[in-house]
Parts: C-alpha cells; sequence; structure tokens
C-alpha cells in the first residue's frame, strides 16, 4: 500500500479505512468532487498545482505492478497516467471501488483496459490534442534523419572519419509520402510534408474520403496499393488488433525504391504511433537484404527496448525512446488538459474526451 498522511486522503474511519473526502458545494450551488488523485507516471507541475488549487489532494508516486496489484489504488478517486502504469484487467479488478476516474495524459489507452474500466463504471479520459505538433515535428526529424544520414554520419565523425560520399543522401521534395491513418498527427505531417514538396498519400477505412480530397491526399482504398506507390511510409494509426504487425514482409518488400522524380531515393519507413504496428522483425531481415533502405522507431513492440535488440545494431537503423510527446510544450498542454477533463470527469460536466463511453 502507498504510504499516505491521513489528512490529504480522505476520512480516516475506526476500523482504519479512507473513506473519500467529503465533497464541496460551490458558491453557484453546484456540488464539487473533492478528490485524492495518484499521479502514476509524473505531471507538469503546473497540472499539479491547479489539480491543487482546486481542492483536490494529489500524490506524485510511481505504483510499481505488484503495489498496483495489492490494492494500492483503494484510496484514490482518480488516477493519472502516461504510458508506463498498466491499468490493465486485473489492476482494475484490485482497484476496489472508490476510483471512478482515469485520465490518460497523452492520446494512446493501448495500456488501459477500457473494457473493464468501463464496467465498473470509471471513466477513462485522454488528452489528444495536446501532443500532435510535438508528434509531427519528430516525425520530420526521423525522416530527415534518415534520408540525409543524421545518426550515421554523427557515428562515422566521432569515429574520426570524414565519408563525404557514403553520406550520400535524397531530398523530401519530390517523394510520395504514405501515410497510414489519417487523423490529428498525420494531417498534420502532411501539411508540413506538402510545403517541403512531397505527394501526399493516405491510408484510413475510417476516414471520409473529403477530409482527405479537401487536403490534397490520394487516399488509398488498401494497404497494398499504399505501399506500392510510397516510397516513404510513416505510421500514424491507432494500435489495435486490426494494425498490429500490419507493417509486414510482404508489405515492405512491395515499396518502390525510385521516387516520383525519377531519382534513387530509397525506401524508408518511420513509426512515431505505436509499437507493434510494425513488424520488428520483418523491418530487420528487409534491411538486411536490402528490401528496406532504413527504418526510424519512436515506439517499440516492447518497451524499454533490449539493449540486445537486433535492430540497434543495424547501420541504416535509429531510434528514440518513445519521445514523440517529450517537449516541454507538450507536457505543459498535456498536463493542463487532462487535469481539466479529469475534473469535469469527477464532476459529471459534460466532457468530449471520455473514451470508453461505449462500455460504461
Ligand atoms: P487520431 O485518432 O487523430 O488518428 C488516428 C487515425 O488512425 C484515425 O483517423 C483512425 O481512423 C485511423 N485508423 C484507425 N484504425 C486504422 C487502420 N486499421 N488503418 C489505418 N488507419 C486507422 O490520433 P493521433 O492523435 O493522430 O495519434 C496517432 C497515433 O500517434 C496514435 O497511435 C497515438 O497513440 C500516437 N502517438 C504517439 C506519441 C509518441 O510519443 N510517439 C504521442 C502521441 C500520439
Amino acid at each position: 500500500m502507498l504510504p499516505h498522511p491521513a489528512h490529504s486522503l480522505g476520512v480516516v474511519e475506526n476500523n482504519g479505512s479512507v473513506s473519500p473526502k467529503p465533497n464541496v458545494l460551490t458558491p453557484s450551488g453546484s456540488v464539487r468532487t473533492m478528490a485524492t488523485i495518484a499521479v502514476t507516471d509524473g505531471m507538469d507541475e503546473k497540472a499539479v498545482a491547479r489539480l491543487e488549487k482546486a481542492g483536490h489532494d494529489v500524490v506524485v508516486k510511481h505504483l510499481e505492478k505488484d503495489e498496483l496489484l495489492n490494492g494500492a489504488l483503494e484510496s484514490f478517486d482518480a488516477i493519472i497516467v502516461r504510458s508506463a502504469t498498466k491499468l490493465t484487467k486485473e489492476v482494475l479488478e484490485a482497484s476496489g471501488d472508490r476510483l471512478k476516474v482515469i485520465g490518460r495524459a497523452g492520446v494512446g489507452v493501448d495500456n488501459i483496459d477500457l473494457m473493464t474500466a468501463g464496467s465498473k463504471g470509471i471513466k477513462v479520459v485522454n488528452a489528444p490534442r495536446a501532443s500532435t505538433q510535438s508528434v509531427v515535428e519528430l516525425t520530420l526529424g526521423h525522416l530527415l534523419a534518415s534520408i540525409r544520414h543524421l545518426p550515421r554520419s554523427d557515428r562515422s565523425l566521432r569515429d574520426g572519419k570524414w565519408e563525404k560520399k557514403a553520406m550520400k543522401g535524397s531530398e523530401l521534395s519530390g517523394k510520395a509520402l504514405g501515410l497510414i491513418g489519417f487523423g490529428r498527427i498525420a494531417q498534420s505531417v502532411g501539411r508540413v510534408a506538402q510545403a517541403i514538396g512531397m505527394e501526399i498519400h493516405a491510408y484510413d477505412p475510417y476516414l471520409p474520403p473529403k477530409v482527405a480530397k479537401s487536403q490534397g491526399t490520394r487516399l488509398h482504398k488498401t494497404l497494398e496499393s499504399l505501399f506500392s506507390n510510397c516510397t516513404h511510409i510513416s505510421i500514424h494509426c491507432n494500435l489495435t488488433e486490426e494494425t498490429h504487425h500490419l507493417v509486414n514482409a510482404e508489405r515492405l518488400a512491395s515499396m518502390p525504391h525510385i521516387g516520383k522524380d525519377g531519382s534513387r531515393c530509397g525506401s524508408h519507413i518511420v513509426n512515431c504511433a505505436r509499437g507493434g504496428i510494425v513488424d520488428e522483425d520483418a523491418v530487420l531481415q528487409a534491411l538486411e537484404s536490402g528490401t528496406l533502405t532504413s527504418a526510424a522507431l519512436d515506439v517499440f513492440e516492447n518497451e524499454p527496448v533490449d539493449p540486445d535488440h537486433p535492430l540497434l545494431q543495424m547501420e541504416h537503423f535509429h531510434g528514440t525512446p518513445h519521445i514523440g510527446a517529450s517537449t516541454v510544450e507538450a507536457q505543459g498542454r498535456v498536463g493542463m488538459d487532462i487535469a481539466t477533463n479529469v475534473m469535469d470527469a469527477l464532476d459529471d460536466r459534460p466532457c468530449d474526451f471520455i473514451v470508453n463511453k461505449a462500455f460504461l
């Protein structure tokens, strides 16, 4: 159990259990829930201050899996997580009856069992907009780093070499960029890439075609068509059963190596969405055989990545440790957004960001 000062977690009953803090009546006559909120994967300090200023008690502390399984959440009305804390079926079943809201400080909710949360009446809210721009910029960074050999050049320079010939790259301009998923992040990546001179293609079976059309993007009906038309592919869909290992050997092998402008640019993939969408073994084999020219991943099937992961040995692979949303700007926005959304959900105010409505 988490050590807790009784005054901050509610009222200590005679039997030692902690009952929720009493709610307060606001001047307008509405009832405000005074909650005890666990923040287990860190949060911007201004956002913590915002929750505290509203009268809530906030406990910022990472909880290990065995603590979660042993009732550590029984004393909380809400929990705010990023991706490190896994709120699985078992963890939620061990959370007692007090938990009412789960806040995901970010977009992806694949670390939360939405159905189990819903069956217990727990609302799950996220903060989907806050990190968009940061992920867009990281995606462009990875694309540019791949085609201009930035990680390789840096390694070579540090080895005392001056390998200008080996570092000959290609331009993004004049090439076809295929976006898998055409939501918030992908549409913004598309706009920036268009400004650079790329032709934008997308595959998103859930998107009304007019959205792509209005952005000058060619929407493909199949992934096969997207892969066979694009020298550069960037992944921006959610991780679901349907998208697991969607980037596989066959599709990688079908990518052209000659750009729309006729230049020999090779084939390149970037994944700043979620690990598991890309089959990492297939990427490794494609890099080894040369069917794929480069790969850049911000997200991996198992995180943190095993230091012996074979991709880390590949010359034309580079990666980052899931830092898509790790900017001062995104973290500031995400903290404020999730604080607002958690408070709205606690007080039953209208909230557009409840992601498990279907299971409540
Ligand atoms: P979004 O919901 O706006 O867009 C996702 C799109 O994927 C939607 O348009 C949806 O229709 C589409 N999609 C769903 N299933 C699909 C399928 N089978 N095939 C193709 N498309 C499909 O989300 P977003 O804010 O643009 O985020 C995109 C991804 O980026 C998410 O996976 C999110 O978790 C991830 N993300 C990563 C980081 C990071 O740190 N690297 C940070 C933020 C978001």
